[in-house]
């Protein structure tokens, strides 16, 4: 199937790491390249989130070579989320189904376990401290810099494959060489910066709040997000406008900050770490990226970041750079493994999802930092679920599909707006028909003419209406 074909990929991310895993198990000599020295023998690097929430989507790509298990042992279970208000009251609003749950996975660690199982692959190379520059499209020749301190004269490297697989993240070298053709890009930054803070275990060794739950303080503006970890704390992620991070220059001003919004965040995390944990980094922008197509004949193909980088908001930019793994190789499976037929088709397939889930992840902010603190929005997730308990075969609740399906994203969107529409229609049809009953009981009672066994009826009827006024 491999016909001995020799592939490079660039970047020994996840994405990187895990599609060496799928090329070697089908034959072919895989070559990866990653700048970085080998993140198996050194410490955590600071500042990068060190865990994140993966999902069905990631799961199944992880499943094919035999990681799925292991990641689900050390994974934490996250079953819904816990809303945090300022008051100090917490409400928690599920994901999905009694079942249905996120995992809080160790980023780094996951990292390394795909790369120690791409290692183990007798065909796969890894060869880290080597930066991509450059490369030919049209014979896949590319060009590598070595990049380890020890060898200051940047010593330069060049190799020659079937085909490159460009891996290496949302600023992708890989996709700047795409970009010289006929090629469609964009990248946004949101106005919304990120900085991590950590809640460490309680004094006797406990975790400081219910670990399995994804922990939000919303705030409309700004949130902050908590996910569990293996060692008993938890990391926080606040998600804020770079012009509020500004203001906050000093320890006292950060103090003031968090005791007036996140009261009884300021509590968990300890007002000493705060503010030395503030300060440690400056906050870190976001960015999505969309591209289109996703490859240059049968020569270059991107995956994951550099295809398309997202904001994080739906904790899917991972689960998707995963599933562009399997679904790849659904692909090239049915297409006999010829590059140039299934390059193309995963473009044309995938570059759509690519663009979907980034619009999906901008706007699951909006729900995330404002909408989950709405009775309205509430109200629609009850609805939600008791449509989906009654009808599951055809209604499945937008996040479901995202987070428990592998819906492509773009059908969750079609899917989601028609579900949405019909829903709508269907609450203003059940208003209209409460307000014409509502008014013939009102005129009968008006008349006196209203039976003893109808006025529960009445009742009830105003119950519903003051209630659905309260929601709106
Ligand atoms: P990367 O992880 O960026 O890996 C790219 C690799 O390529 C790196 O090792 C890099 O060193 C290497 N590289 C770069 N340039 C070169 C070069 N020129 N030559 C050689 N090597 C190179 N996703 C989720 O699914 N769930 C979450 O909960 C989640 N939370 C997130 C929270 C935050 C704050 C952020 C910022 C992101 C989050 N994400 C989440 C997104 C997720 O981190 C990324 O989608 C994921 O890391 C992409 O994987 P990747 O392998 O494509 O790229």
């Amino acid at each position: 199937m491999a016909d001995g074909k020799r592939v490079t990929i660039v970047g020994g991310g996840p994405v990187g790491a895990l599609n060496a895993c799928y090329l070697s198990k089908k034959g072919y000599i895989v070559d990866l390249y990653e700048s970085r020295s080998d993140i198996r023998k050194t410490e955590n690097a600071v500042g990068r989130s060190i865990n994140l929430a993966l999902s069905l989507r990631g799961i199944e790509a992880l499943k094919e070579v035999g990681l799925d298990e292991k990641v689900k042992a050390l994974g934490i279970p996250m079953r819904a989320r816990m809303i945090h208000l300022v008051n100090g009251k917490c409400y928690p609003v599920p994901y999905g189904k009694s079942g249905q749950h996120l995992l809080s996975v160790d980023r780094m660690k996951l990292n390394r376990d795909v790369l120690s199982a791409a290692s183990e692959f007798p065909n796969v190379d890894l060869h880290f401290n080597h930066k991509f520059v450059s490369c030919d499209l049209a014979t896949a020749k590319s060009t590598f810099v070595k990049t380890s301190p020890q060898l200051p004269d940047k010593e330069e490297v060049t190799i020659t494959s079937d085909a490159i697989f460009g891996c290496d993240g949302a600023h992708s070298a890989v996709r700047r060489q795409l970009q010289k053709r006929r090629f469609d890009y964009s990248q946004q930054y949101i106005p919304h910066g990120y900085k991590e803070l950590t809640i460490p275990p309680t004094e006797d060794g406990k975790y400081a709040m219910p670990a399995n739950y994804l922990h939000i303080w919303p705030r409309h503006e700004f949130m902050l997000i908590a996910l569990p970890n293996q060692d008993m704390s938890f990391t926080c992620t606040l998600f804020m406008a770079f012009s509020i991070f500004d203001t906050l220059t000093t320890e006292q001003k950060v103090l003031d900050f968090f005791r007036e919004v996140f009261p009884s965040a300021v509590d968990l995390i300890g007002e000493e770490l705060l503010k030395t944990d503030f300060f440690l980094l400056p906050p870190l922008p976001m960015v999505t990226v969309k591209a289109s197509p996703y490859h240059y004949k049968d020569k270059v193909v991107l995956f994951g970041d550099a295809a398309h980088a997202c904001v994080p908001f739906y904790g899917q930019g991972l689960n998707a750079g995963l599933e562009d793994v399997l679904v790849f190789h659904e692909i090239l499976e049915k297409h006999n493994y010829a590059f140039d037929v299934a390059f193309s088709a995963f473009s044309e397939q995938r570059s759509k999802d690519g663009h979907a889930v980034a619009d999906l992840s901008h706007q699951n902010y909006i729900e995330m930092r404002s909408s989950v603190t709405s009775s309205w929005f509430l109200f629609r997730k009850k609805v939600d679920s008791l449509l989906s308990f009654l009808c599951p075969s055809v209604f499945t609740p937008k996040y479901e599909m995202v987070a428990f399906t592998r819906t492509p994203y773009h059908k969750v969107i079609e899917k989601s707006e028609l579900q949405y529409k019909y829903v709508n229609y269907g609450l203003a049809a059940l208003c209209v028909l409460m307000f014409i009953g509502g008014s013939r009981l009102a005129w009968k009672a008006h008349k006196g003419e209203l039976h003893m066994s109808e006025l529960p009826h009445l009742e009830s009827l105003l119950a519903i209406k003051n209630r659905f006024q309260n929601l709106v």
